[in-house]
């Protein structure tokens, strides 16, 4: 990549704009937010229309569940109208607004927004992501779209398969930014920047600004205007935290425990139960199944299909319990979550304090519940405290009674699969855990008073998702030959990532 200097940034002014219309959007796009209920602009959206409608390029700090789609989307739709046309001519159509994102479900749901927001329009949209059949994103490319909305890898394949021609575009959005170059996306952001013509606004979004980040701005955005929204500790604040002491063994019991009882209290039965492994993941699903509650598992294993089926089904209420792993989670906006447990005690600290930022969103309350297992999480635990510099409430789990025949069969079950991993790793490291790294020195950077780390999109860390993944392999040697690896324990154990 050439980095050139580019001039420093302007910062936007926030407006005192209380409603769309001031914005000066188009009646249909105006009606578009009245029938998705929006009243007035979030703040997000505030700073970035009117700097967007501008042409202006733009670096935005703002992360999923602050309304950013919408923040790009409608300027986008509004600067795109004057080209909106009935002709069934796929000439007619071509790509103007190309949105980039890191995942397939954010691509998903950007998507999705802003097809509602422009549904009263002649403009057509699309998503192309990975991990499904590529041929109905073709005929949908072929016919003609003004904005699209890509993955990097699957957009290349089909600018391979010159299904879609870029040389039209002249606005392009890069989301979630940071996460792109996380997930070693520069190489094919830089590819398909190129397809584009010089003469575009470019807006990008990021969670943080790091040297990375800059860098990327400095490439490819002239002037922009930097957009903030300040953020506020409310999250933090309305969300009740507490950690269960659980006898090793009692764990999966002990969530059946917690969902029953807030089945009863009336509470909502809606959450997200945070697992450290994939097959601890598929394992916890299957055992609240059993247990009569509606659960699913969401991990990387998943099949895209899976995936967003398990999504939709979450959102919809069909399924009250989303298991899931931390990198499966990511940059899902599921809003209003009312409680978020840890089954696994995270790894990282930072993973607990984004796992936990899924409750509590826009001054909801929220429940965050962790379970710990004296003897084993201690010292995790001592490191979210560190971080988060308060100590998390140790509470009793009211009426809770592990001792009863299910749990002994489980703890039985438990102990078999530990002592296999045991043997597998030919250590005396208790449950399926590998050996953490330390994170100490990342974490003196962090405040948790004011640190924009706080307002991130939920995103595990590169150490977890290797820690993950290493005791995925070993329970899954475990699984294929029911004994342990020969040679490859202390690789799989010493954190060498393997690429997937
Ligand atoms: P985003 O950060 O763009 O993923 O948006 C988070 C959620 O907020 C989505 O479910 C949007 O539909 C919703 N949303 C966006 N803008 C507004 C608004 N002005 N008023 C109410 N809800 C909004």
């Amino acid at each position: 990549m050439t980095t050139t200097n580019a001039p420093e940034p302007t910062t936007a002014v926030p407006t005192a704009v209380q409603t769309f219309d001031s914005f000066g959007l188009d009646a249909r796009i105006l009606r578009a937010l009245s029938d998705q209920g929006y009243t007035s602009p979030t703040p997000i959206q505030a700073q970035a229309i009117p700097v967007v409608l501008l042409g202006k390029d733009v670096m935005g700090a703002a992360q999923t569940g602050t309304g950013k789609t919408a923040g790009f989307a409608l300027p986008i739709i509004q600067r795109l109208l004057p080209m909106a046309n009935a002709s069934a001519s796929p000439a007619r159509h071509p790509v103007r607004a190309l949105m980039l994102t890191p995942t397939r479900e954010l691509a998903d749901q950007v998507y999705d927004n802003v097809a509602r927001y422009a549904k009263h329009t002649d403009l057509r949209s699309t998503v192309v992501f990975g991990g499904v059949d590529m041929n109905p994103q073709t005929d949908a490319l072929r016919r003609g779209v003004e904005i699209l909305v890509a993955t990097p890898g699957r957009l290349l394949d089909h600018v391979q398969q010159k299904a879609v021609n870029l040389s039209q575009v002249q606005m392009l959005v890069l989301d979630e930014a940071d996460r792109m170059l996380d997930m070693g996306f520069l190489p094919d952001l830089q590819r398909i920047i190129n397809l584009l013509p010089a003469q575009r606004q470019t807006l990008l979004f990021s969670a943080t600004f790091s040297p990375e980040i800059k860098r990327l701005a400095s490439s490819y955005l002239k002037q922009p205007v930097t957009i903030e929204v300040a953020r506020s500790n409310s999250t933090n604040e309305n969300v009740r935290q507490a950690v269960y002491q659980v006898e090793d063994g009692h764990k999966q019991a002990a969530v059946v425990h917690l969902l029953k009882q807030r089945a009863e209290q009336g509470l909502s039965r809606q959450c997200i139960v945070f697992v450290n492994s994939k097959i601890g993941c598929s394992r916890l699903a299957r055992h609240l199944e059993r247990e009569g509650i509606n659960a699913a598992a969401i991990h990387g294993d998943k099949t895209q299909t899976e995936r967003m089926q398990t999504l939709d089904g979450f959102k919809s209420g069909t399924i009250d319990a989303l298991v899931a792993t931390d990198v499966a989670a990511r940059g899902l906006d599921i809003p209003d979550m009312p409680c978020v447990i840890n089954f696994d005690v995270p790894y990282s600290a930072e993973d607990y304090v984004h796992r936990i930022g899924r409750t509590g969103r826009a001054g909801a309350s929220g429940d965050a519940l962790s379970i710990y297992v004296p003897g084993n999480d201690e010292r995790l635990l001592s490191d979210i405290e560190k971080l988060i510099k308060r100590s998390i409430p140790r509470a009793k789990l009211e009426g809770f009674d592990p001792t009863g025949e299910r749990s002994r069969q489980v703890d039985s079950e438990r102990r078999r699969e530990r002592g296999e991993m045991r043997r597998a790793r030919g250590s005396t490291d208790s449950e399926d855990r590998p050996r953490r790294q330390d994170h100490g020195a990342n974490r003196q950077t962090f405040r948790a008073s004011d640190d924009p780390f706080f307002s991130r999109p939920y995103e595990p860390s590169p150490a977890s998702v290797a820690q993950a993944k290493a005791a995925d392999e070993v329970a899954a040697a475990l699984t294929r030959g029911r004994q342990a690896p020969k040679r490859p324990v202390a690789a799989l154990l010493g954190g060498v990532p393997r690429k997937s």
